[in-house]
């Protein structure tokens, strides 16, 4: 017995000093690790969001290093954060929502519209085969193309340019999402949308913005329902 427990003592210290330092290390690789976890657990899972793909997603994707370096502390903060040009990154709520309600699978090849800082693209690609993803801002568009592709999403393809006119070299899309809110959803996007997809937007003018869901089924027929009321920047025009 003494030997035994002298043995499991030593056990435990020798895991101390194997298992600590090894700690300190992933803690000191993401300082945000913690703030991320806190973020998915009191944001997202006690709202009421719990599919475990996009949980584990939302655990695995490095939101801080989407936003300007001043910003990173307030990154998992239960609210928007400006990253410039007038633009900002989604509340982290909004977008497990939004994600939730376009449902992306494996299989589906995505569209967003409303780049932005890249973090609802680099979201969406870690659950659909591909995403394509339009930004009117150039100065947003090529960072947020720089940040994917240092971390390695490499199934998201940017484009700089108006989102009202689509992506016609690569509809149709099983899922559309829009980030930026036009007082109407674009008929080009509906027509982009696949049989069987779904599109997710925030719709209306001002401060009052609607978050839609519309659904075309196999044969074109559109369902279209109401998910609360959100707050986007607008989506504006590019011109003709
Ligand atoms: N999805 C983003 C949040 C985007 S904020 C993220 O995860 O960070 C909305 C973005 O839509 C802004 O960057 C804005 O410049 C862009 N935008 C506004 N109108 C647009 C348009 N017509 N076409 C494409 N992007 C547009």
């Amino acid at each position: 017995m003494p030997d035994r427990r002298h043995s499991s003592r030593r056990g435990r210290i020798l895991h101390a000093i194997l298992v600590l330092p090894l700690a300190g290390l992933l803690v000191a690789a993401d300082p945000y690790a913690a703030n991320r976890e806190r973020m998915v657990r009191e944001q997202i899972e006690s709202r009421g969001i719990h599919g475990a793909e996009l949980l584990r997603v939302l655990r695995a994707t490095p939101r801080h290093l989407f936003v300007p370096i001043a910003s990173r502390p307030m990154a998992y903060d239960d609210h928007a954060v400006p990253i410039g040009y007038g633009a900002t990154i989604s509340q982290p709520y909004i977008v497990a929502l939004m994600t939730d309600l376009l449902a992306p699978r494996k299989t589906d090849r995505v569209l967003e519209i409303g780049t932005g800082s890249g973090y609802q693209a680099a979201v969406l690609s870690q659950l659909a085969l591909q995403v394509y993803t339009i930004e009117i801002v150039p100065e947003l568009a090529e960072s947020a193309q720089s940040v994917l592709s240092d971390l390695g999403y490499r199934n998201v393809s940017v484009r700089q340019g108006d989102g009202y006119k689509g992506w016609p070299e690569q509809a149709p899309f099983h899922g559309i999402m829009l980030t930026a809110a036009p007082p109407e959803v674009p008929q080009v996007l509906i027509d982009e949308l696949a049989n069987g997809g779904r599109l997710v937007a925030p719709v209306g003018l001002g401060w009052k913005q609607e978050l839609v869901l519309i659904e075309k089924d196999a044969n074109g027929r559109l369902r279209r329902r109401s998910a609360g009321e959100v707050l986007f920047v607008p989506m504006r025009s590019g011109g003709p």
